[in-house]
């Protein structure tokens, strides 16, 4: 078992795309795993008070506190405050964008990726967080005695670490929403009145995410748009298990009341069976906003299989 390659389908993208539906929807699929983001509860959240998608209160969650136990077991540094699941090289935050994020141009990254295994310490911290990534996936497809894990931190930059893992089978499902529901989304859910920024933020993280592409054989890579999700969602979900070659199933009609153990978006309560694509951006969004969104990444939209503006 420790030496089986994980199937390890990595979700990447902008925050508020529908990744956590998603994550719902492959964790009622009966071989995959998903507890969608996994480097633990954001740091600004009350962890007292903080739900699992079980209802259970997070640290008393049965499912995370065996989860906690696995990986210590394995030989892992993991509590439920601190996860140790994110790759990260020092604390400081711009020696930090140097290292470990993404540099919003290929060619910065690739002359980074030359340079900084030269750095004393760099791989090792790199092989430790990835070895925890592992031991946690591991633990997780263990407790819920399923196959395949699902991880839809939408990090980009964890694409290169764990393509180099030689303990993991990397499948990359890169998840686009349509940039206006996208900036609505971001405004309404980080609480941002400023539509440029909202809009960057969609185009900056889809951009990164779409450079991570060189990491991964083209096989490995999936790029599915929210509206389809919305749309066709059987027909999604099949090609997904396609994709991942695991067995088509059906999704069950009450899908998120099977046993679910899901953290991040506030959605993870709420989710209901009801699947339609959430077009409130027309609500939020004027027209003047629209000619702003369509300036900045309209022509990141079309290229992204959308054909708006
Ligand atoms: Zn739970």
């Amino acid at each position: 078992m420790e030496n089986v390659k994980i199937p390890y389908v990595y979700i990447t993208g902008s925050s508020f795309s529908g990744s956590t539906l998603l994550s719902f929807l492959l964790n009622s699929h009966q071989q995959m795993v998903s507890i969608s983001e996994v480097q633990g509860p954001i740091k600004n959240v009350v962890l007292d008070k903080y739900l699992c998608s079980c209802g259970e209160l997070f640290l008393r969650c049965p499912f995370y506190l065996e989860l906690e136990k696995r990986i210590n077991e394995l030989g892992g540094s993991f509590t439920l405050k601190d996860w140790h699941t994110k790759f990260l090289i020092y604390d400081h935050k711009w020696l930090n964008y140097f290292f470990v994020r993404p540099l919003r141009n290929s060619f910065l990254e690739r002359i980074r990726d030359i340079l900084v295994p030269l750095w004393p310490g760099y791989q090792k911290k790199i092989d430790n967080t990835c070895r925890q990534n592992v031991m946690l996936a591991r633990s997780v497809l263990t407790i819920s005695n399923k196959q395949i894990f699902v991880d839809a931190q939408k990090d980009s930059m964890r694409i290169k670490y764990f393509q180099e893992s030689d303990k993991l089978d990397l499948y990359v499902i890169h998840l686009v929403r349509d940039v206006r529901g996208g900036v609505a989304s971001i405004m309404k859910n980080l609480n941002i009145n400023n539509v440029v920024k909202a809009t960057k933020i969609w185009y900056t993280k889809n951009m990164n995410s779409e450079r991570a592409r060189r990491y991964v054989p083209p096989s490995r890579w999936f790029r599915l748009a929210y509206d389809d999700l919305c749309a066709d969602t059987q027909g999604t979900i099949d090609r997904i298990s396609d994709f991942v070659g695991c067995k088509r199933v059906t999704v069950p009609k009450n899908f998120y009341d099977s046993e679910h153990h899901i953290i991040g978006n506030r959605m993870r309560l709420t989710i209901s069976g009801d699947i339609k694509r959430d077009d409130s951006w027309k609500k939020r969004l004027n027209q003047e906003d629209l000619k702003i969104i369509a300036r900045i990444a309209g022509e990141a939209n079309h290229f992204f299989g959308y054909d708006w503006p």
